[in-house]
């Protein structure tokens, strides 16, 4: 018998159609002999709507804040009712939810009155959401002859106390899921458990940042040594480009653990990068699913991939990014200069993507945010300081580029027609990357995906949809 951990994304858990789409699947893998432990999102865009609630009631809009739990409230009331007929089941799993927006509206009106927000409220007021829809989603699939069981995540992800971005403590949730979820799976149950959150050695609500779901899935994957993790989203898995952008884009089959971490960081949106960590670490492939598309194999993401006969795999781009060009004045790259610099972003909390330097200049580029006002007033005691919007960084990933010649003048060769702004590549030396304005990003993508592209190596990409 396998385990396999199955994390099912918010579109996957949305509504009562979503979920019972989810059981479905899960049902299916059981069919198949395998032992499901199954890891939850809140329902779509619940995390963003309880945040919402949050930052309203700490500028005292209590008014404000209450309504919009009112509304989720009957949202789990309504697609628990839609789910599940059971009489007395029905009662329990309203009650359920009553109880819980009962105490989420008693912190709310608490913010109400403190008028702060402090990461460890906020982390407890999200996690209503993964508490909630994992405990639907148990009953939906008890309602379905699925032996599921509901577990309360935040006794199995022990994590510190960084509120809103919690480190896990590996041991800890090792000895955890060793207590609390092998016995039910060893029992042929399939433990229900939300994604994303957590408690620290005290038992107080930590979360795992946001789209943090998929990290817990891998956490309890390599926590169990599971034989596979399914991270079940709402697109074929990863593709050689968005295909909202290019219409010929591709299904990568199989990637690497590598390429696929460096293209979640680029804005890939299909996977959290860290979930890359713990499945790597223990050698446990991770597949990305579709549910609303179950019979498609997805992409598998294993640590080592097959050769490629093309260079990349995938063409990523990150969007809304600043450029800042810090220029000093005289000849001032003098000793500790550029730590003085990375000091001032670290100040504001300001992740840099990209540097470029020369002798008299620095380029770096940001996610572009509220903070650049303040971090450009500080650049500007040490030197001349610029910054621009609307920047796109162009991405191409595949670990085929190692050692390859003449691959950059293919790609600068395919976009000659766009103005570039900053260049480089990477120190994992897998991918390539160049910054150029954001109206040009689309176009960028198609020439490149055009000139690498055009003739796929069948053993990595899906050409046979191509065809079709
Ligand atoms: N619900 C959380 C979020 O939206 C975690 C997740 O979905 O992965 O960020
Ligand atoms: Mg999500």
């Amino acid at each position: 018998m396998s385990m396999v951990v199955m994390k099912f994304g918010g579109t996957s858990v949305e509504d009562p159609e979503a979920i019972a789409r989810t059981a479905a699947i899960v049902a299916g893998r059981v069919a198949q002999g395998k032992q499901p432990v199954v890891v939850v999102s809140a329902m779509a865009k619940v995390t963003d709507q309880l945040l919402r609630a949050a930052a309203a009631a700490s500028v005292g809009d209590r008014t404000g804040a209450l309504a919009i739990s009112s509304r989720l409230r009957a949202r789990h009331r309504d697609t628990a009712s839609a789910l599940v007929k059971d009489p007395k089941e029905i009662v329990a799993l309203i009650d359920f939810i009553d109880q819980k927006f009962d105490s989420l509206d008693e912190v709310l009106r608490g913010l109400a009155a403190i008028l702060e927000l402090t990461p460890r409220i906020s982390d407890l007021i999200v996690s209503y959401g993964e508490r909630l829809s994992s405990r639907i989603v148990a009953q939906a699939f008890r309602e379905r002859s699925i032996d599921a069981v509901h577990v309360d995540a935040r006794e199995i992800v022990i994590t510190d106390s960084s509120f809103q971005k919690a480190i896990p403590l590996d041991a800890f949730i090792e000895k955890r899921a060793a207590e609390k979820l092998r016995p039910h799976v060893d029992q042929g149950r399939v433990p229900v458990m939300g994604g994303f959150i957590a408690s620290n050695e005290a038992g107080i609500t930590t979360t795992l940042g946001r789209g943090g779901s998929d990290f817990t899935g891998a956490l309890i994957g390599g926590a169990l040594t599971a034989g596979a993790i399914e991270i079940w989203t709402d697109v074929d898995g990863i593709m050689t480009a968005d295909p909202r952008v290019v219409s010929e884009a591709l299904r990568v089959k199989v990637i690497s653990f590598e390429e696929a971490a460096e293209l979640a960081y680029f804005g890939a949106k299909v996977l959290h990068p860290a979930t890359i960590l713990p499945a790597v670490k223990k050698n446990i492939p991770v597949l990305v699913l579709n549910s609303r598309n179950p019979s498609n194999e997805g992409t598998r993401i294993i640590s080592l991939a097959p050769h490629c006969r093309s260079p990349f795999k995938s063409i990523a781009v990150k969007r809304k990014l600043s450029i800042i060009d810090v220029v000093a004045s005289r000849m001032l790259m003098t000793h500790g200069y550029m730590s003085e610099i990375f000091s001032i972003f670290d100040k504001h909390q300001c992740p840099v993507d990209m540097v470029s330097t020369s002798e008299v200049s620095v380029s770096l580029t940001v996610d572009s945010n509220d903070k650049l006002p303040s971090v450009a007033a500080d650049l500007s005691r040490l030197a001349d300081v610029k910054y621009e919007g609307k920047k796109a960084l162009v991405c191409l990933v595949g670990e085929d580029i190692r050692g390859q010649n003449g691959i950059a003048a293919q790609v600068f060769n395919a976009i000659r027609h766009i103005n570039v702004r900053m260049i480089s590549q990477g120190a994992s030396e897998i991918n390539m990357s160049f910054m150029i304005e954001e109206e040009d990003a689309d176009e960028a993508v198609r020439s490149l995906h055009a000139a690498f592209f055009q003739n796929p190596d069948p053993a990595i990409f899906d050409v046979e949809a191509r065809k079709s």
